[in-house]
């Protein structure tokens, strides 16, 4: 059986990776967070003490951190992933990162003759911890074919989104249109309520009518009307924090005004999630957007 470096076992990467044990592969795990190294222990990933020793008989590698910046802080160095993996060894990235720190990686792991797909996900932790993440994945056909088999046992869907970056801007686009469509909903929602209809009632109408879309039915940012909602629990436990929001639209934007095109509702989205940020509301669901409509 093949064997798999995981770095990065926070929220999102422990439960993509106990996939991968459950499947019988050896997993190699390495964070710099005590508390996630022993939850990864916990699950039966291997402790690695430095990236060098994670990767150095791994069969493939993946990142999954916070920033374009550590990804690129693991992969360069004397100690990174370039310098100690395999020739062999397949890289995949499932961070969330910009599109130039993505090429950036592309164009590092030709220069050191790995292979590298970009292959960000979707279905945030609850999809991580089911298995049935949506895989984006940009790079070449060969290295795509040969990824396929690690990739399942976390996905329910894997798309070859084309050449390299790929996979990241289907990634930012999707959740660009999450978030404005999330928007979209808190201020209709909070208008329909402030008129005088019953909030249960609006959204008995719009969820089968042309307002009708993901965040409506999922993130319904009214309290008490979708009961498994972060908005009907004071928008604490969130399932995506508003800095986390915040993020992948100024991702977007940030790509956008590299092609010299500005995103007037990306970059207004951005702006609210900023004043909930400042506002001390950062680590409160992102659906608490509400508040600000
Ligand atoms: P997290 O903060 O829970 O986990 C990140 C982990 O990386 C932490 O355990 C941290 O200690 C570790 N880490 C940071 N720098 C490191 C380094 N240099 N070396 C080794 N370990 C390091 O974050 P998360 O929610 O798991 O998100 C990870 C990535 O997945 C992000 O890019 C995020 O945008 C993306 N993502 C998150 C979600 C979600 O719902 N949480 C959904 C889709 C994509």
């Amino acid at each position: 059986m093949k064997n798999i470096t995981w770095i990065g076992l926070g929220r999102m990467g422990l439960p993509m990776a106990s996939h991968l044990v459950r499947a019988g592969y050896t997993v190699t795990g390495f964070d710099l967070s005590e508390d996630s190294m022993l939850a990864a222990e916990a699950v039966g990933i291997t402790r690695a003490t430095s990236i060098s020793q994670a990767v150095e008989s791994a069969d493939f590698v993946f990142t999954m951190l916070p920033q374009g910046a550590d990804v690129l802080e693991v992969y360069q160095g004397p100690n990174g992933i370039l310098e100690n993996a395999p020739q062999s060894a397949l890289l995949l990235d499932s961070s969330t990162i910009s599109v130039a720190s993505c090429a950036e990686l592309h164009s590092l792991a030709e220069t050191s003759g790995h292979s590298f797909l970009d292959a960000p996900v979707s279905g945030g932790t609850v999809g991580a911890h089911a298995g049935s993440l949506a895989f984006m994945v940009g790079g070449s056909a060969e290295a795509f074919a040969e990824a396929v088999a690690v990739i399942e046992p976390m996905s329910a869907n894997i798309f070859h989104t084309g050449g390299p970056t790929t996979g990241q801007v289907a990634k930012i686009c999707n959740n660009l249109i999450l978030f404005i469509n999330l928007a979209a909903t808190a201020e209709g929602a909070v208008l329909a309520e402030r008129l005088g209809l019953d909030k249960k009632k609006f959204f008995e109408i719009a969820s089968v009518s042309s307002a009708d879309s993901w965040p409506l039915r999922n993130w319904y940012p009214i309290p008490g009307v979708v009961e498994t909602a972060a908005s009907s629990r004071d928008f604490d436990s969130p399932t995506f924090t508003a800095r986390l929001a915040r993020k992948d639209v100024s991702l977007a934007v940030e790509a956008a005004e590299g092609i010299g095109q500005s995103l007037k509702l990306g970059e207004m989205i951005q702006g609210f999630y900023d004043d909930l940020i400042e506002q001390g509301m950062g680590d409160k669901d992102c659906s608490i957007i509400s508040r600000l409509m």
